[in-house]
């Protein structure tokens, strides 16, 4: 069986590829790990990411993107040359049509990027679709209605808020915080509270299981280990999710801030629709324990999250595959 569409959600902490009759693929962290010896890509993804923190002076591991876009051209060409050629199989002849996410405000030049990365990774025809429309897509929105619907994404480098109607975006606003802002808020808030340095994956392994959006009567707690910042030693330390709720609430009320800031520009009408259905919520930020009571809390207008909420944006993709001509609107080329 050979496959000749092929949906990415290159995202800056994961990238995810979507296929029509598999689904999701690949999901994988968005990391290149080179041997800096000879500059040959040594690992992408996942091993690549387990590289970071401990590799030796002859390895480096980076992330090609930032805040949504492509920070290092070569390196996000290199990925995705390998994810393409990881699921059609390097044997594969047929070129592949490619939908791929970008932010909602990427720039022309911007966008001339990522398509040419795709299109010198193998790809056949490259389209680049905001992302506020494909996580929308993959979370059951019917988008082209002409209805107003509100989505929240919280990935791991940038929030973005839109509003969406008739198949476009009405009104928008992004911000540089999610995820990876909570994590270093963590490693902050450990440090000042405990003297204990711990590192990013240690910080953000225990917002993911514990971490809350908003205090708890019921808190779970978890055990942290890291380095006493006095002794220099290892020492290990008991957190509890209110102390992480703690933690992140300043990072939180930029979030909400900003889809205030979207609701003030929002027609009226489409207010009144969001009011009535809902704001939805995306992105691996979407699995903050509490996060829809805490979007609900300070809107006022009922939030909930979508159905496997790190899945959307590659879902979307798959959904404009499918139906190519329901969606040219949101589907740009190159110019
Ligand atoms: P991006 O689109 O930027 O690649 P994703 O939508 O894949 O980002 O989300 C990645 C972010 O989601 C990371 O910051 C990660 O820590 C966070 N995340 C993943 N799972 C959870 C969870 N269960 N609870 C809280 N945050 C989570
Ligand atoms: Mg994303």
């Amino acid at each position: 069986m050979f496959i000749k569409k092929i949906g990415i959600d290159l995202g800056t902490t994961n990238t995810l590829v979507f296929t029509p009759n598999k689904g999701v693929v690949v999901f994988e962290p968005t990391i290149v790990a080179y041997d800096l010896n000879d500059n040959k890509v040594l690992a992408v993804g996942r091993e690549a990411k387990e590289m970071i923190g401990r590799t030796p002076n002859d390895i480096g591991a980076y992330r090609p993107l930032k805040d949504g876009v492509i920070a290092d051209y070569k390196t996000t060409r290199a990925m995705l040359k390998y994810f393409i050629a990881k699921v059609l199989g390097s044997f594969n002849i047929l070129k592949p049509v490619v939908i791929i996410s970008g932010p909602a405000g990427i720039t022309s030049t911007e966008r001339r990027a990522v398509i040419n990365a795709a299109m010198d990774a193998g790809s056949r025809e490259v389209y680049l679709v905001r992302e506020p429309i494909l996580a929308a897509l993959g979370a059951g929105i019917p988008i082209n209605s002409a209805s107003g619907h509100l989505i929240v994404n919280i990935g791991g480098g940038t929030s973005e808020v839109a509003v969406i109607s008739l198949g476009g975006i009405v009104s928008w606003a992004s911000l540089r915080v999610a995820g990876n802002k909570f994590d270093e808020a963590i490693i902050e808030y450990v440090k000042k509270k405990y003297n204990l340095a711990i590192g990013e994956q240690t910080a953000e392994k225990i917002k993911i299981e514990i971490g809350s959006a908003i205090q708890q009567k019921n808190k779970m707690e978890s055990e942290v280990r890291g380095r006493d910042l006095d002794s220099g030693l290892p020492k290990s330390i008991v957190m509890n999710s209110n102390e992480i709720a703690e933690a992140i609430s300043g990072y939180l009320e930029e979030i909400s801030e900003t889809i205030r800031n979207v609701f003030l520009n929002t027609p009226p009408e489409l207010a009144a629709d969001i009011i009535e259905k809902g704001i939805v919520i995306s992105g691996g930020g979407g699995l903050l324990k509490n996060i829809d009571e805490y979007i609900s809390k300070v809107t006022g207008v009922n939030a909930y999250v979508a159905e496997d909420p790190l899945y959307c944006v590659a879902k979307g993709t798959g959904i404009i595959l499918e139906h190519v001509d329901m969606y040219k609107r949101a589907m740009m080329s190159k110019k």
